[in-house]
């Protein structure tokens, strides 16, 4: 599980993230929503450790990850990532691009892994392919079994389904939250879109100007909205 603690970041004396606190269970998905420049993706940075806090606590599964004075670098958090810049090496094959994140086992184990994932997004038959090979959705689930092949207890996912047209967008965030609940890994899940996040989110974290405003369950927050900001911010983003 993940906790973080009153997360406080500022720019040039801005506040850009005013004291987030949230916990996310294993097998529930939490979704960041707000408007654009609301501070959630400095949040997600911080939490993968590519951002430093200005003060909070990150622990993970109980053990302290970061706060101002301790911290754990980014590749030893065993936090898996899914950004919108999902980027594939394009040197390497299918099966090294999901393979890379894998530090453990034989090669026999990681080649297993490999096809167990692919087959999961349906792409068996492009392992020995190469990115430029792939359309953009299949590139798109090449990138979400790489961010899954280490079996994160935890994933922050940045607008992962933003890039792709909406025929595509369905499928793959179904298959995408199906895999993320089988293998009982917590989410954090930005969007700026209510639709996303009704479509997938446990509990959704309202956010505006660098704080949590409302958290609940996806029904209420959207029938229930705490003020006239939150009224407006599901209608104007309908
Ligand atoms: P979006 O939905 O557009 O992605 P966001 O909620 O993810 O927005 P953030 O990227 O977290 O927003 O940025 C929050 C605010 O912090 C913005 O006003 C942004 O300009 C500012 N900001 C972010 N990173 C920096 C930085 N490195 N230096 C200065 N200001 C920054
Ligand atoms: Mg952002």
């Amino acid at each position: 599980r993940l906790e973080i603690k009153d997360l406080r970041r500022s720019y040039q004396g801005r506040a850009v993230v005013d004291g987030v606190s949230l916990r996310i269970m294993p097998g529930q998905v939490t979704c960041l929503l707000g408007p654009s420049g609301c501070g959630k993706s400095t949040t997600l940075r911080m939490i993968a450790g590519v951002e430093m806090q200005d003060s909070g606590t990150i622990h993970v599964d109980g053990k302290l990850i970061c706060d101002t004075v301790f911290r754990v670098p980014p590749e030893r958090r065993e936090i898996g990532l899914m950004f919108q810049d999902f980027a594939l090496f394009p040197h390497l094959s299918v099966a090294d691009n999901v393979a890379f994140g894998l530090k453990k086992g034989t090669r026999a184990e990681k080649r297993a892994r490999v096809e167990e994932l692919l087959e999961r997004v349906d792409l068996l038959r492009f392992i020995d392919g190469y990115p430029h090979q792939l359309s953009g959705g299949e590139q798109q689930r090449v990138a979400l079994a790489r961010a899954l092949a280490p079996r994160p207890r935890i994933m922050l996912m940045d607008e992962p389904f933003s890039g792709l047209d909406n025929r595509l967008r369905d499928g793959i965030r179904d298959e995408t939250l199906s895999i993320l609940k089988e293998e009982d890994t917590a989410v954090l899940l930005v969007t700026h879109e209510p639709d996303e996040a009704m479509r997938m989110a446990d509990e959704i974290a309202l956010m505006r100007d660098g704080r949590i405003v409302q958290q609940g369950a996806p029904y209420n927050v959207y029938t229930r909205p705490i003020d006239r900001a939150a009224v407006a911010f599901f209608s104007d983003a309908n």
